[in-house]
């Protein structure tokens, strides 16, 4: 579903990605993980066309956005099957969690109000939160904003969901909340690409781990081969550093 090769990206004079390259498949649970600045939320950014990229190719779904240009047709068909949970949940503040998921499918999708609505309390329910339809997102905690995020980007019925460090704005004692719910997507076959500093979680949820070193893949493949027997100089000691 995803076919990246030699990606390069720079702001101005900074290069970010010097040359990514990888393929993700229908079904993969994916951690990418490294330290500070290598470049994870960068990769992340491009691959929903958040960022344009400056050199190599990419293909999301089918759809080609490695183009300096691409169209709004493209990108309304890029973002309809792409969806993205960003580490500030992003909601909209004026709006009830109801109204927040549905927007999108109502203005996006140009479905029935009442087919909306129905998805979304079907989504709100399976993130444990049907009974906080009417609330506004400030009425809720960061670990319930988050879930609501979440369901908010199934209510798009993506075929690949971006998380973008989806727990690291929350207190500790609502992380897990999060995590069980990232947990259970991944169980039932969604596709996640998730950049993470939650390393039980790339252990034990993901099938493949993506290590990003100064805007390269240093390292990357299943996470307990990973994790107990890494390569690189640079994996060991990122991992000894992380504990
Ligand atoms: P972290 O774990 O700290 O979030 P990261 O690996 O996700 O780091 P990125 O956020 O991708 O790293 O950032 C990589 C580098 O690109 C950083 O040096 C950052 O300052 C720079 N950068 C990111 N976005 C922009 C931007 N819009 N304009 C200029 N520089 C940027």
């Amino acid at each position: 579903v995803i076919e990246c090769k030699d990606l390069h990206k720079s702001f101005h004079d900074l290069e970010v990605l010097k040359g990514v390259t990888t393929t993700l498949y229908e079904g993969d649970v994916v951690s990418v993980i490294g330290p500070s600045g290598c470049g994870k939320t960068t990769f992340l950014r491009c691959l929903n066309r958040l960022e344009s990229i400056n050199k190599g190719r990419l293909e999301v779904m089918g759809i080609d956005i490695s183009h300096a240009q691409v169209t709004q047709e493209t990108l309304r068909e890029l973002r309809s099957r792409v969806g993205m949970v960003f580490q500030h949940f992003n909601l909209f503040p004026h709006l009830t969690v109801l109204k927040n998921l549905m927007l999108a499918p109502m203005k996006v999708l140009k479905e029935s109000e009442s087919e909306c609505r129905e998805r979304a309390i079907h989504y709100l329910e399976k993130v444990g939160l049907g009974e906080k339809a009417s609330f506004y997102p400030e009425q809720l905690s960061g670990g319930q904003k988050q879930r609501v995020a979440i369901a908010r980007s199934l209510c798009m019925k993506p075929s690949v969901l971006l998380f973008d460090e989806p727990t690291s704005a929350l207190d500790p004692e609502l992380v897990g909340e999060v995590l069980s719910v990232m947990k259970q997507l991944a169980q039932e076959g969604m596709t996640m690409v998730v950049v993470t500093h939650e390393m039980q979680f790339a252990r034990e949820v993901s099938n493949k781990v993506l290590f990003f070193h100064q805007g390269i893949i240093e390292e990357s493949g299943d996470p307990q081969a990973l994790f107990t027997q890494p390569k690189s100089d640079r994996l060991k000691s990122f991992l000894s550093r992380i504990g």
